[in-house]
């Protein structure tokens, strides 16, 4: 079972010929308004991937919650651990250029609700895997997962957007997930040295125990745990919109460990995933199901230790 605690927006995506610079107008002729939000992206990803997925987090009353969690339901994923409270449902503004790369601005609206005493202890435990994000109260998700350690409680943290974090809360997790720049953000933020991804995770995992896997979009991932560092390849895409591969990466990469497989195993599956994500436009109309992952699966080599 895996309990995804996080943010639920709403993301209006822009495609753009050009991303805008400070004090810059882009005309686009349409938009788009899709379901988004770390929680819920990697919420529907592990669901897609044939995990058993309950999400706890919070929208509005609005127009845009229904918008935000309508798909996670049709996926199968619990949501009576939803709040619904009295602000603006989470909204993200993504504009997203030709050729994939994105520009994103996140007004968190009720996600800032969100509080950890909606997920009870009975969620918690040995068969749960708890995943966590930055985008909701910080105060929150390190109090969640103090409470998740001591119920023998796997923990994933995938630190995006990178913030600095209580060494006790980093201490406590099993995998953390992060990209390039949140390993290079995170490691200097508790003075650990490094020039390079694999030096970031190594230093990370040396600080705090734990696996630290670290994201490189077209170039894979790297893996570093009980002192060995892997590399894992990356599909070859035409990429359409790499938002949400991130949390396509995460979603899967909990869905493989809760299905008992290694982590090397887990990220293997998790950078196909991400890779298929980038198929179209949107975080969520494009994370792939289990079926989808297995049929790529071989193209990608073995991991390689490093
Ligand atoms: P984030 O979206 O958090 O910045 P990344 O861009 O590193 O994360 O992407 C997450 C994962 O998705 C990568 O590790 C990789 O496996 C896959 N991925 C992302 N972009 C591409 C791409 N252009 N081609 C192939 N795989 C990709």
């Amino acid at each position: 079972m895996i309990v995804v605690f996080g943010s639920l927006n709403v993301d209006l995506v822009l495609p753009v010929s050009g991303l805008p610079g400070p004090g810059e107008t882009v005309l686009t002729p349409a938009y788009r308004v899709v379901p988004g939000g770390k929680g819920g992206n990697q919420a529907l990803a592990a669901a897609r991937a044939g995990a058993r997925v309950a999400m706890y987090g919070c929208v509005g009353r609005d127009g845009f919650a229904e918008v935000a969690v309508a798909g996670l339901g049709e996926a199968g994923v619990r949501m009576d651990g939803v709040g619904r409270v009295a602000a603006a449902t989470g909204c993200a503004a993504v504009c997203v250029e030709t050729g994939g790369e994105n520009q994103i601005v996140v007004a968190s609206g009720a996600n800032l609700a969100t509080r950890a005493d909606q997920v009870p202890d009975d969620a918690l435990g040995r068969d749960t895997i708890l995943v966590l994000q930055l985008e909701v109260p910080l105060a929150e998700t390190t109090k969640l997962i103090a409470r998740a350690r001591a119920l023998d409680t796997r923990i994933v943290l995938n630190a995006a957007p990178a913030a600095p974090l209580p060494a006790e809360a980093l201490e406590a997790v099993d995998v953390l997930v992060v990209n390039a720049g949140e390993a290079s953000m995170l490691s200097a933020s508790y003075g650990l040295d490094g020039s390079s991804s694999t030096e970031h995770i190594t230093a990370l995992a040396g600080a705090f125990g734990g696996a630290v896997v670290a994201t490189l979009g077209a170039r894979g991932a790297v893996v570093h745990a009980n002192g060995r560092t892997w590399q894992i390849g990356a599909l070859e895409i035409a990429a359409v919109d790499t938002t949400g591969a991130g949390d396509a990466f995460t979603g899967v990469l909990a869905a493989a460990l809760d299905k008992d497989a290694t982590l090397c195993d887990a990220v293997r599956r998790a950078s196909v995933a991400g890779a298929l994500a980038c198929r179209g436009e949107g975080a969520q109309a494009n994370a792939p199901t289990a079926g989808e992952i297995d049929a790529r699966l071989a193209e990608l080599a073995p991991a390689i230790p490093i």
